[in-house]
């Protein structure tokens, strides 16, 4: 069976990485020109064990304990251990959702009263679900690493491929943000598949850092990083065009307020960088393969996450492709 992966970010790496592990498959990669300004490259890189969807959850667990298992996988990955705290208003799944990751991951999980993180302002009543062995990779890093690895067994090009031709059995569009325009560009439906530009900012900071956290009831996240910490905002800037997204008004203000209010420890120094990037966003959000047709597939629809869920949803999607020969 020959397979042709158009994209060069971590889910088509990862894809094609997982395919040249299987007999009787030759693969060919066109890792594509924008590497440099992907999803990939941008990302912060966050890792943890808990979503609050289960079939995400599964995918990010299962990743997790994969990295955690190969020496290899973190250090390709540049794995950093830094905890996490996720703090969400509490609901009837979360306490199983939180034992769950916690014997999937040996201890590593727990569920807290919001208070107990000593953080200000947490509104009475919230939850935290803190993780020890959650943390950061970089993902340009793993990829960098997995597409040698894949160039020693398949062919990769550096090159884009806009209209899949028909010598391949199958066709992956492992594009990202690329994805909506390529598909109409080929003469299909878009449908279901949008983009959407995520921003951060690293500031240098005092000695007090938090761990990697994801603030659901503000919207705030961040993580430290050698350079200092991370803080980002969601943004609303949908249907942006790849690489090409542009600071959202007055949201590096808000996020570093919001931070500041939250974190009694936290001095926020200068501006160290400013990352953007856009995204693929699919309306069942997750990186997942999904058929155009019979011969065409997408793997995409990170949806701003899937750095967490890509060697588990890899694993899936060659399984799944090499099945149906
Ligand atoms: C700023 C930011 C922060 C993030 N933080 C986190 C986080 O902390 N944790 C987490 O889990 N997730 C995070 N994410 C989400 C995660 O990084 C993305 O979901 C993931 O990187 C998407 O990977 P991808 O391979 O699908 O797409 P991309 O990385 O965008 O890769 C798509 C690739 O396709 C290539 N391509 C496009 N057209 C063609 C063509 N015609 N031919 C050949 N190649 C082509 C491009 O060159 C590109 O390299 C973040 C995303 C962003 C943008």
């Amino acid at each position: 069976m020959h397979v042709c992966v158009i994209g060069g970010g971590i889910a088509g790496s990862l894809l094609a990485w997982r395919l040249i592990q299987q007999p009787g498959i030759q693969v060919d990669v066109f890792a594509g020109t924008h590497r440099d300004l992907d999803a990939t490259e941008a990302s912060g890189g966050g890792v943890r064990g808990y979503e609050s969807d289960p079939e995400q959850r599964a995918l990010a667990l299962t990743s997790l304990m994969e990295l955690l298992d190969s020496r290899v996988l973190r250090d390709w990955a540049d794995y950093h251990r830094t905890g996490s705290a996720y703090l969400q208003w509490p609901n009837q799944a979360v306490a199983a959702a939180v034992s769950e990751v916690d014997s999937a991951l040996n201890g590593s999980a727990e569920l807290k009263p919001a208070f107990k993180l000593g953080w200000h302002g947490t509104p009475q009543g919230a939850v935290a679900i803190v993780e020890r062995l959650a943390g950061y990779i970089s993902p340009a890093s793993l990829r960098r690493h997995v597409l040698t690895e894949v160039a020693r067994r398949a062919t990769v090009r550096e090159g884009n491929l806009t209209h899949p031709h028909k010598g391949y059995d199958k066709v992956v569009l492992a594009t990202g943000a690329w994805t909506p325009e390529l598909l109409r560009r080929n003469g299909y439906s878009d449908d279901g598949y949008q983009t959407k530009a995520i921003q951060y900012t690293i500031y240098r900071t005092g000695r007090w850092l938090p761990p990697v956290f994801v603030d659901e009831i503000s919207g705030l996240y961040g993580r430290p990083s050698a350079r200092g910490l991370l803080l980002g905002l969601p943004t609303q800037d949908w249907d942006v065009a790849p690489a090409h997204g542009i600071p959202a008004e007055g949201l590096e203000e808000k996020a570093a307020k919001l931070a500041a209010a939250r974190f009694p420890e936290l001095r926020l120094g200068p501006v160290v960088a400013r990352r953007m990037g856009v995204d693929c966003y699919t309306s069942q959000p997750g990186l997942r393969l999904r058929p155009v047709d019979n011969r065409l597939y997408t793997f995409t629809g990170g949806s701003g996450g899937s750095v967490k869920t890509a060697l588990a949803a890899s694993q899936i999607a060659a399984r799944a492709l090499t099945s149906s020969r």
